[in-house]
């Protein structure tokens, strides 16, 4: 998709080109159709995803569609306001708004404290479309009236968590009261806490909602460990660990859409109510998995990566690998399903020896090393060689001359050794006396399984 395509126009389109920008980011292909759309947009969204041509773009294609009729004397009325929370934001946001605008009649400037405020009512003497601001200096500028905010059409809150942390929300409070009430408003937060929800909730009218996760970064508000295990083990350990910690509304991910039908049917034998959802299903019995799924009715949908795309449910916890995907980029895609809307989230992957390639590669793209667990009474068997994987990329690991049987295990921790020292492998002989003999104790929860009064609570709400 092209930023032509997105209905931008060519002096906008030209202007993106200069700065090298080929195609929009994932939220500027979700940003740039509701605000131009007039819709309010509420969007989780960090630094380095693009979110400021986000909404300077649409932001600039619709005050330059629409011209109005301005005082011929007197104070000119700002068009578009933009907050943020530091100056240096500011100067940053109002710098993209004249680089994206060069083409166009547009003018903006920006207005923080720390300078002299005279230069700053000097420019606002001209005629300026759009005002990037930060509250406390925008407030002193009303004081001595020297801006007009009566005739905003759109409003900005970006980085509205970072400016509620800064204790801006007074400030917020008493210029959304000087701002006409009929406006396109527009929320960015990198995090959802109570304090921006209730603000959301006063703000926005039937606002779209856009989550992205950062490129090649796993989101920060996701737990995430590597449970070590035989091939031939998994589902079992799948279904102890769902029982063991109650996990409700779990997205479970296979690599293939066989694999995932034959684990449903596994889970189910072990009473554990799950469906599946892939390519091979109709579009009808997608969606009538997943309704199910949001409705509660099953605790278990088990998804390869293609059908997972478009899931978008909020409180899903945890994302589980039951194979770690072929491309490594997918892995972000998966548990980027969790941790969403400033929800601490969880992702659990159950790796088996066949799959050490494709950890490495994975660690290698997220730029960090993952916990790696191992259960008692899942201890890895050592003598088990590595299988190639069917279509994959990697993880064909072949057993090296002169260290026949030896796995390359990464080093893991006991679950049921309070040090949480690295283990060894320990041969399969000798591992009868570390194995509990009353069924399996994880003596460190990883996840605070969510009762299931609360998610019903949740539902009725
Ligand atoms: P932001 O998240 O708005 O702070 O933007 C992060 C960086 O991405 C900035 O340096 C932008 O210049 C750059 N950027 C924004 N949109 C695109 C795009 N579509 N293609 C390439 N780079 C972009």
């Amino acid at each position: 998709m092209s930023f032509s395509a997105l209905g931008l126009a060519d002096e906008i389109v030209r202007a993106v080109t200069s700065e090298g920008y080929t195609q929009p980011t994932p939220i500027q292909l979700q940003a740039i159709p509701a605000v131009l759309g007039g819709q309010d947009v509420l969007a989780a969204a960090q630094t380095g995803t693009g979110k400021t041509a986000g909404f300077t773009l649409p932001i600039l294609q619709k005050l330059s569609s629409q011209m109005i009729k301005r005082p011929s004397i007197g104070r000119q009325p700002v068009r578009a306001l933009i907050l943020t929370p530091t100056r240096e934001l500011a100067a940053q946001v109002e710098e993209s708004v004249q680089t994206y605008g060069k083409y166009l009649k547009i003018t903006s400037t920006t207005v923080f404290g720390g300078v002299n405020i005279n230069p700053q009512i000097q420019r606002l003497r001209s005629r300026i479309d759009i005002l990037v601001a930060t509250p406390g200096r925008l407030l002193d500028h009303v004081q001595q009236r020297t801006v007009d905010l009566s005739q905003v059409e759109i409003l900005v809150l970006d980085e509205a968590d970072r400016m509620l942390d800064m204790g801006f929300i007074r400030d917020i409070r008493r210029i959304l009261a000087l701002l006409p009430r009929q406006r396109q408003n527009l929320l960015f937060s990198a995090t959802f806490s109570e304090e921006i929800k209730s603000l959301a909730t006063g703000l926005l009218h039937q606002p779209v909602i856009i989550e992205v996760a950062q490129r090649n970064a796993t989101p920060d508000l996701v737990d995430q460990k590597i449970y070590l295990v035989d091939r031939e083990r998994k589902r079992e350990l799948l279904s102890y660990l769902i029982k063991t910690h109650e996990w409700y509304q779990t997205l479970v991910f296979t690599r293939t859409k066989h694999g995932a039908d034959r684990l449903v049917k596994q889970l189910t034998q072990d009473d554990i109510p799950a469906v599946a959802i892939h390519g091979n299903k109709s579009q009808a019995a997608r969606t009538r998995a997943l309704a199910r799924f949001k409705a509660g009715e099953v605790q278990v949908l088990v998804a390869t990566d293609i059908a997972a795309r478009g899931i978008d449910i909020t409180d899903l916890r945890p994302v589980i690998n039951f194979e770690l995907p072929n491309v490594p980029e997918d892995y972000v895609h998966r548990i980027g399903r969790t941790g969403r809307a400033g929800i601490q989230g969880e992702a659990f992957s159950l790796v088996c020896v066949d799959e050490l390639d494709l950890l490495r590669n994975i660690e290698r793209l997220i730029k960090r090393s993952l916990p790696k667990e191992m259960l008692d009474s899942f201890e890895v068997d050592p003598q088990i060689r590595a299988e190639p994987i069917p279509n994959g990329r990697s993880g064909s690991k072949q057993p090296q001359r002169g260290r026949r049987n030896e796995p390359d295990y990464p080093p893991a921790k006991s679950s049921s050794s309070p040090s949480h020292q690295s283990k060894k492998v320990i041969p399969r002989e000798n591992i009868k006396e570390n194995i509990p003999k009353t069924g399996n104790h994880i003596t460190n929860p990883v996840t605070h399984p969510i009762p299931k009064q609360v998610i019903s609570r949740r539902r009725g709400s």
